[in-house]
């Protein structure tokens, strides 16, 4: 039939409850009623500060806040909630209490200009924001009714902090939410233009914290301690650290964004056996010269995903740290972070350059750009999936839905794969536009309109470029006005003014036109090749 199943079962009490009424807070809660002695085990470690958040604790602070948001400050059902901030603890029990409530959550990049954030609540429609005091001013112009901060008092606003101690921990009564409704909307470019809202539902959301739980139980143990830098805000961080992994009891010690000395630190510290990482990482533990031995000793498993692993640098990794093992998922925030996954390091060993197996529930599809026929194994195409955590589709935008989710369901993943005879995926190459700088998704389409608000641009096209720390840079060819005597710097320098810095273009090649099909679209892969050349006559 074409169709690849996975070969992964969930058993009986592990099956994704198909319930209209039961929403993600009250079955992630249901969850963590279970725990043993949950005073006892800290759920999240802050590895600055060592603060900790046992899941009794947790579990109170998600009911204390989820009251306040509704008693003083009036989030009710269906409201957008837009959450900017970078992780800590706390990250966690605001999503949960804002979920709680029946509103929707919106998460952004901290990085993210004063102008690109407006955008967001302007499209996601936000009402409300919980923010770190220290991007508070990147919301204040954007027409959003309430401001709460996360940690200081800042300008008389409430924080989160207050609002968790002036409020009982009660089982809120309100309107609860369906498992058909919106719980999140998350922003991803997709296959081509802009960044989308993607609509996650509660059923989504309860799928993927089951289906994680589950690859999660069968990888790891209770007594693990996994290390968070992944960022919250982005589907990997969400929907492992702050949703799957706490519903498998498991302590997480959270870290504010990535760093390598603090990152070893606090593998020392607290014994850390488990990271889930980025490629850019893998690469900085196996250029880093310090007694790596003794300091990484605790060290089990890493995890990769977010952008693909050579076979070259986890060769490189196994060899410089023996005692761990290294897989690679694969997932996208339109399937909300999960798709494929390594159940056991041995078979991630045996399948070099794979990035693993369906996780249970999924099915895929590999599908030849040009015929559209699905292909058998072996044979390369876009890697199309179906299964219960894919999105519903993009906020008010129905033609990229339709082009991206097909009438059966099918979701377009714009990823090159080939699958072998047993059902291990390989992503070979990525066909959609997305550039991906740090696992940070840069929109080409974006920098390209950027870019033609320049008074002396006629045209442009941003195409990745490789770079050797962060997997890709963006790179632009710029059409030039008559006249113009525009330099390489003078552009660069302009879009770094105006979005975030992963963002930034690194490089600019000056063109006479930009080459394009009869249709009008960029001709990508002619700049590609154009720009390697370059590299290679440099
Ligand atoms: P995002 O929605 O930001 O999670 O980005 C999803 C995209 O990241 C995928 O469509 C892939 O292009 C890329 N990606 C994620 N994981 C991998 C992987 N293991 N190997 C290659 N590309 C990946």
């Amino acid at each position: 039939t074409g169709i690849y199943q996975s070969l992964l079962r969930l058993n009986g009490d592990e099956k994704i409850p198909v319930v209209p009424e039961l929403d993600t807070a009250t079955y992630i809660l249901s969850f963590l009623a279970r725990i043993d002695r949950p005073e006892m085990k800290a759920a999240f470690i802050d590895a600055s500060t060592d603060s900790r958040l046992s899941f009794k604790d947790f579990c109170r602070s998600v009911k204390s806040l989820a009251a306040g948001l509704y008693g003083a400050i009036g989030v009710r059902r269906g409201d957008v909630v837009f959450v900017l901030a970078p992780n800590s603890i706390m990250y966690p029990v605001i999503c949960l209490a804002v979920l709680s409530v029946g509103a929707i959550l919106t998460t952004a990049n901290p990085l993210n200009t004063t102008s690109e954030i407006a955008k967001q609540v302007t499209n996601s429609g936000a009402r409300f924001a919980i923010s770190a005091p220290e991007e508070l001013h990147k919301l204040v112009s954007t027409g959003i009714l309430t401001l709460l901060t996360v940690k200081m008092k800042s300008k008389g606003l409430t924080s989160v902090e207050e609002l968790i101690e002036s409020h009982d921990p009660v089982d809120l009564v309100v309107e609860r939410p369906r498992q058909s409704d919106t719980a999140a909307i998350l922003y991803s470019s997709g296959t081509t233009g802009v960044s989308k809202g993607v609509i996650l539902t509660h059923y989504n959301l309860i799928s993927i914290v089951s289906l994680l739980g589950w690859s999660i139980r069968v990888s790891s143990s209770t007594n693990d301690v996994f290390l968070c830098f992944i960022p919250m805000f982005h589907i990997y961080g969400l929907a492992f650290f702050a949703l799957g992994l706490l519903c498998s009891g498991i302590t997480s010690v959270v870290m504010q964004r990535f760093d390598l000395q603090t990152m070893i630190d606090a593998i020392q510290t607290h014994k850390v056996n488990n990271i889930a990482a980025v490629p850019p990482v893998i690469l900085a533990l196996v250029k880093h010269n310090g007694e790596t031995k003794h300091e990484l000793m605790s060290l089990r498993r890493v995890g990769s995903g977010a952008a693909p692993l050579s076979k070259e640098l986890s060769d490189e990794f196994r060899k410089k740290f023996p005692w761990v093992g290294i897989a690679q998922g694969y997932g996208l925030t339109e399937s909300s972070g999960g798709a494929t996954f390594f159940p056991t390091e041995e078979e991630a060993k045996e399948h070099p350059g794979s990035c693993g197996r369906l996780i249970p529930e999924f099915s895929a599809k590999v599908v030849h750009p040009e015929s559209g026929l699905s292909l058998p194994p072996y044979k390369e195409g876009e890697l199309w999936l179906k299964g219960p955590s894919i999105m519903k589709g993009y906020l008010g935008n129905e033609e990229a839905t339709r082009a991206t989710l097909d009438p059966d369901g099918w979701l377009k993943t714009g990823d090159l794969c080939y699958i072998d005879g047993e059902g291990y995926v390989y992503i070979v190459d990525r066909i959609k536009e997305l550039i991906k700088h740090n696992g940070y998704q840069v929109a080409p389409a974006e920098l390209e309109a950027l870019l033609l608000s320049h008074p002396e641009i006629l045209d442009s096209a941003v195409i990745p470029i490789e770079d050797k720390e962060a997997g890709q840079a963006p790179m632009a060819y710029v059409v030039k006005k008559t006249g113009s005597n525009l330099t390489e710097e003078r552009v660069i320098g302009y879009v770094a003014k105006n979005v975030a810095p992963y963002k930034k273009v690194r490089r600019v090649e000056f063109i006479t036109a930009i080459p394009k099909s009869a249709a009008g679209k960029i001709l990508r892969k002619e700049l590609i090749s154009r720009s390697q050349q370059l590299r290679i006559s440099k």
